[in-house]
């Protein structure tokens, strides 16, 4: 019988074309990469090998009986090596070695084991295959223990495949049938009709579709950071969570990373973020980094792991602590970490992913076990969210305003408008709420416009100053203050109603001002060239930096609330403030006290000689109607 060759050529190519394809990918480091590393290999051995029996079987004067025996032995080790390593490798891609003992593992592996012990003992047998009188290859009885095993494999493979099906999307699924499909039908063709050579030919191929469909590298890696990415994370979660393995993922947040983009660059945080993730990736081998998006990085952690998620923890918060070197800069990145144990914490992967996405909350660093409470906040995050677009699409949200009491004058002549979300459902949502959140989602540009033009429009409409009103404040929030269209944007809105921007107090809280003293500044100095002032806000929260304020064109420097409050109950608080009020004034600032809620702070801040006054002990905020009244019924009057 003469073997063809050409189905056994063929394979070789696309073989040969899968190597080159699988090696050129970077950094396929899972297990599961490695596994589909040696089926490669093992079937590109199986080819090489068949090529081999088939030329040396095809011509047997040309070549030695120990040449011949040599490749139909290595053939035959690596072909049925190769079934034995494939369902390995499903194995694994369903998650489905996790919970096997060592017993089972060597269970599994008897056939293969049978196998190699009859292929070793052949040449001294003969019991799988033999050459006959006229030096022809041909089988023996124990072949057929050979093509069991080969079956064996091929159909555990496809009776996991099956069961596990819904680990995997629609198309690895069918990908992997159609490579059982191919593997599988050639063995039994083989099995009838020895000649028919394509099996070697139609396993290249099947494996060519389960390199372009599971192991497909554009699909699971993330295109700037080249870590897994979030569809490869969520993969991988479900996988764990179906098989029920226990593991932890640790999230790594960093904070404020539209803030970073906008004064960094976007170039420049995409290098760091890049540098920041081969760092997560080679933390320890076993632990796999996944870049989920929007600054959050993932670590999985599997509990036979070397390195405890404790430790990882710990080295994380030490190389934050430090610096990252970004376009010759340092800069530290503040970053929340939090860890998650699956399935005790959570045990779906709709929970794990809201966790995961749950914007960066704090400006420390935390490493605390989230507890399942947060989901119910995260919920509440996302009612809110949508409370805010609502507001915004329907204009409802509203403005309210707090007259601010001068002290001299003793009346108001000020005010601050503060926002006001109010919800069919949830009913009032405080600014402290939703500040932050729409902060964290850009809807503060919007808001931030809607004040200011309702500002603009209360004071086209009606005569403040005749009401004893000089000048209304608006809050600007830090992501506005680094908005590159807000100066533009409050041009237009000044230039639209007519107003004077000498009447529009802009208030910036300390925060803000160590954030990014040079973007701050430019912005505010052009807005200061338009006429606008400006009010520190919040003072003596945590910031304090004075320098920053002398360098900064504010007139006004607003005491938080926690000054005042704390000045009435000990006297070293209230000397802090005395002195505070003193150097405002020798530098030539004006004071506005927060939170005046007795007639004893007042009657303090009166005597430490405070400018303004604001709080519920003088006036609640209000909302335009009652606030003109209020203002109406107060202007001629000085109260003491
Ligand atoms: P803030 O700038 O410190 O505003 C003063 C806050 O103190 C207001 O809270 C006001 O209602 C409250 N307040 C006034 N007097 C008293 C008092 O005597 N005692 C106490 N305990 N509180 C008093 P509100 O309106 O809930 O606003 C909270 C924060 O939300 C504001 O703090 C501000 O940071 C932010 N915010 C409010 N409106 C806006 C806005 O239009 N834009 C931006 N970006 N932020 C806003
Ligand atoms: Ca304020």
């Amino acid at each position: 019988m003469t073997y063809s060759i050409e189905y056994h050529i063929s394979a070789l190519f696309v073989t040969l074309f899968i190597v080159f394809d699988f090696f050129l990918r970077k950094d396929m480091r899972k297990t599961i990469n490695k596994g589909f590393m040696f089926l490669v290999l093992s079937h590109l051995t199986s080819t090489l090998f068949v090529i081999g029996t088939t030329i040396s079987n095809n011509n047997i004067g040309a070549y030695s009986l120990g040449f011949r025996d040599f490749v139909n032995h290595g053939f035959l080790i690596s072909h049925n090596s190769s079934a034995y390593v494939f369902a390995l490798y499903t194995m694994f891609l369903m998650g489905y070695n996790k919970k096997r003992t060592p017993g089972y593992f060597a269970a599994f592996t008897v056939p293969l084991a049978v196998t190699l012990f009859l292929l070793l003992l052949n040449p001294w047998q003969r019991w799988v295959f033999y050459y006959d009188q006229g030096g022809i290859y041909s089988h023996g009885k124990a072949i057929y223990v050979l093509y069991l095993n080969a079956l064996f494999y091929l159909l555990y493979s496809a009776a996991i495949t099956i069961r596990l099906r819904k680990t995997l999307s629609k198309s690895k699924f069918f990908a992997l049938l159609i490579f059982l499909g191919v593997s599988t039908v050639p063995v039994v063709i083989q099995m009838l009709f020895p000649h028919i050579n394509i099996e070697i030919f139609l396993q290249s191929l099947g494996i060519l579709g389960v390199l372009w469909t599971i192991e497909n590298k554009a699909e699971v890696f993330n295109t700037i950071t080249q870590i897994y990415n979030r569809f490869a994370f969520v993969q991988d979660a479900t996988l764990s969570l179906n098989n029920k393995v226990p593991f932890e993922i640790i999230t790594i947040k960093l904070s404020d990373v539209s803030y970073f983009i906008s004064t960094l660059g976007l170039d420049h945080m995409q290098s760091v973020t890049v540098e920041m993730a081969a760092w997560f990736n080679g933390l320890a081998h076993q632990v796999d980094a996944y870049d989920c998006e929007k600054g959050h990085f993932c670590l999985v952690n599997f509990s036979n792991s070397t390195v405890s998620s404790e430790e990882l923890i710990s080295i994380i918060k030490k190389r934050f602590s430090q610096e990252w070197i970004c376009a010759d800069t340092h800069v530290t990145f503040p970053v929340e970490i939090s860890m998650l144990g699956v399935p005790q914490q959570v045990d779906s992967i709709e929970q794990i992913m809201l966790l995961v996405d749950m914007p960066y909350r704090s400006r420390q660093f935390t490493a605390e076990v989230i507890s399942t409470d947060i989901l119910s906040l995260h919920q509440r995050e996302i009612k809110v969210t949508q409370a805010i677009e609502e507001a915004l699409k329907e204009q409802a949200f509203s403005v309210y305003y707090q007259p601010i009491w001068d002290r001299q004058a003793k009346r108001f002549t000020q005010a601050e408008a503060l926002i006001r979300l109010f919800h069919d459902d949830m009913g009032p949502i405080p600014p402290d709420e939703f500040i932050p959140i729409a902060e964290r989602n850009g809807s503060i540009i919007g808001i931030g416009d809607f004040v200011f033009t309702q500002v603009c429009s209360l004071l086209q409409k009606n005569d403040l100053k005749k009401q004893g009103i000089s000048s209304v404040a608006i809050n600007l929030s830090v992501v506005q203050c680094m908005n590159q269209r807000l100066v533009e944007n409050f041009e237009k809105a000044i230039d639209y109603y007519k107003v004077d921007p000498a009447n529009i107090k802009l208030e910036i809280t300390e925060s803000v001002t160590a954030d990014n003293p040079a973007v701050l500044l430019s912005t505010m100095e052009k807005l200061q060239a338009l006429g606008f002032t400006f009010a520190l806000d919040d003072y003596g929260t945590g910031y304090s930096n004075v320098s920053h304020i002398l360098n900064m064109p504010f007139q006004i420097i607003k005491l938080d609330k926690s000054i005042i409050w704390g000045a009435v109950q000990s006297t070293s608080a209230e000397i802090m403030l005395k002195s505070t009020i003193a150097m405002m004034r020798e530098m030539g600032l004006k004071t506005v006290a927060e939170g005046v809620e007795t007639q004893e702070q007042k009657e303090l801040l009166t005597f430490l000689e405070c400018d303004y006054l604001q709080g519920y002990f003088l006036a609640q905020p209000m909302n335009q109607e009652d606030f003109l009244d209020y203002c109406g019924k107060y202007s001629n009057i000085r109260l003491s």
